[in-house]
Formats: structure tokens, C-alpha cells, sequence
């Protein structure tokens, strides 16, 4: 993959600008936004470390599972409530579209030793 490539989760800006040092480990997420992006991009790559260090362990399953068969093609984020630099919750809502539909959810955020992390979807 070039250095170029635009990121999956479409920000507009190169993967290794965006989405590409969280799912490398480099960096962590400073936002809830920037978590959601890197686990779409996650889901886009088949990376299900990262899905797995993402998801809050109060919530995630004990394996992760990725269907192969689906083929992630757009990512559009609705809403961001909190889920800043300084926040310690937040939520974002979000369609995801893949071959054949699309997923929307409205996500919680939860913010643990410094780390976002992935939550549930909001009820
Ligand atoms: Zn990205």
C-alpha cells in the first residue's frame, strides 16, 4: 500500500496521515471521532486486533469476528456529541455502507486510562 493512498474511512486525508498509525499502534485516538474512523478502517482492512483493543472490556466479545464476505465501501459520520480531547464520554452516529446496505448506529464512546474505547450502541 502507498503512503498516498487515501484512508478508507474517508477523511479525505492520506492513511498514514489518519486512520494508519492507530491501526499500526503508533498513536491512540485523542478523539471518540478518531476511534470510530480507525475501527471502520479496521473493519475495511480486516483487522481484528484492532477492533479487539478498541472495544471497551466491559463490552467486547471475547474473539472478534469479521465476516470477509463483506466489502466495507463508505464511511459518513452523522453526529459527534462530546467525545473531545478532554471529554471522558461521547457519542457518534455514523452509516456505514458495504455491498448490498448499510449500518447505522449511533456508538458510545468511553474514555479509560487515557484510551478511548468503543462502548455499545446508544438505546
Ligand atoms: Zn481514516
Amino acid at each position: 500500500m502507498s503512503t498516498d493512498d487515501l484512508c478508507p474511512c474517508g477523511s479525505g486525508k492520506a492513511y498514514d496521515d489518519c486512520c494508519g498509525p492507530l491501526l499500526a499502534t503508533e498513536e491512540l485516538a485523542s478523539t471518540a471521532e478518531q476511534l470510530m474512523r480507525s475501527r471502520y478502517t479496521a473493519y475495511f482492512y480486516g483487522n481484528r486486533e484492532h477492533l479487539w483493543r478498541t472495544w471497551h472490556p466491559r463490552t467486547r466479545p471475547a474473539e472478534v469476528t469479521v465476516d470477509p464476505s463483506t466489502t466495507w465501501t463508505a464511511l459518513r459520520i452523522l453526529d459527534v456529541r462530546d467525545g473531545g480531547p478532554d471529554d471522558d464520554t461521547g457519542v457518534v452516529e455514523f452509516v456505514a455502507s458495504y455491498d448490498g446496505g448499510e449500518l447505522r448506529e449511533r456508538s458510545r464512546f468511553a474514555k479509560r486510562g487515557g484510551r478511548w474505547f468503543y462502548l455499545d450502541e446508544e438505546s
